[in-house]
């Protein structure tokens, strides 16, 4: 069982470290920098030793951490500036996981910004090829999305044609983002319809390829195209739903990192704990 919670790299990237263990996770997911900005300050060699060594401390296995892009690339925009500025991002953030030892980068498809799916698509395949051309073994894992306006990527059949346009194969994977799924019309409220969802994921995308799991609940109901993540079990995903994706990635071996909110219903040692049980 591996499971844990995006973590904060405040005050400096090893305290992620501290962070994770502090939840008691046995899995985790960091911005490697300031995930609002283009820029990021290059990592120094006493960063990657200290984030290292406690890691190695923590005994979570390496393979069961990942990093997040930041929130500006866009890797389906029409626009050359911007798509050029986002495939740089995608192939320096490859570059720090690599440095940091994080083997698994994920990211978001991007919006075409209204010139339509196949544009976009073309554009994303090409960033992403593009990207997979860096010399570093860091697998980027392609994020499916809530399926709001302009977006690509939140329907299975189209993510398992994306995917399979990506070269080298081996430098990509998928992440599964279970309130993307569910808020995409795939509805995941009970162990049967998760059965079905991932059988349908396994006949276009294939579950080999499902590198971390993305566990959320969500604020909104089944294909309701709303990203607001939830508290476990409390959401339109409910109890049932979750503890059932809980249990198929602990089977399956995926690694299961949480994103979701803290406020006064709950924070994140408790969600935490909360999908712990349920595995
Ligand atoms: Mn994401
Ligand atoms: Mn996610
Ligand atoms: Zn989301």
């Amino acid at each position: 069982m591996q499971i844990g919670c995006h973590v904060s790299i405040s005050g400096s990237i090893d305290k992620a470290v501290d962070n994770a263990v502090e939840r008691k996770c046995s899995a985790f997911q960091i911005f490697t920098r300031n995930p609002r900005g283009w820029h990021a300050k290059e990592l120094t060699k006493e960063d990657i030793a200290n984030f290292k060594s406690k890691l190695k401390e923590s005994k979570i296995d390496r393979f069961a951490t990942c990093a997040h892009m930041p929130y500006l690339p866009n890797l389906a925009s029409p626009k050359d500036d911007g798509f050029e500025k986002s495939v740089e991002t995608l192939m320096s953030e490859t570059e720090r996981c690599a440095q940091l030892g994080i083997p698994y980068l994920v990211t978001h498809l991007g919006s075409h910004l209204g010139t339509g799916e196949e544009a976009g698509i073309k554009r994303l395949v090409e960033g992403l090829t593009k990207a997979g051309q860096t010399k570093n073994d860091v697998i980027i894992l392609l994020e499916n999305t809530a399926g709001q306006k302009n977006s690509v990527g939140s329907d299975f059949k189209q993510l398992g044609e994306i995917f399979s346009q990506l070269k080298p194969a081996k430098k990509f994977g998928i992440c599964f983002d279970s309130c993307h799924a569910f808020v995409a019309g795939y509805n995941l409220k009970t162990e049967k319809k998760v059965k079905d969802v991932f059988d349908e994921f396994e006949k276009y995308v294939g579950i080999k390829n499902l590198k971390i799991l993305h566990l959320n609940d969500a604020k909104g109901d089944v294909g309701c195209n709303l990203d607001r993540h939830y508290h476990l079990g409390l959401g339109g995903i409910g109890e049932k739903g979750i503890a059932s994706i809980v249990k198929f990635a602990t089977k399956q071996k995926i690694p299961i990192i949480l994103e979701t909110p803290i406020d006064d219903d709950r924070d994140d040692f408790e969600n935490v704990r909360i999908a712990k049980g349920f595995a």
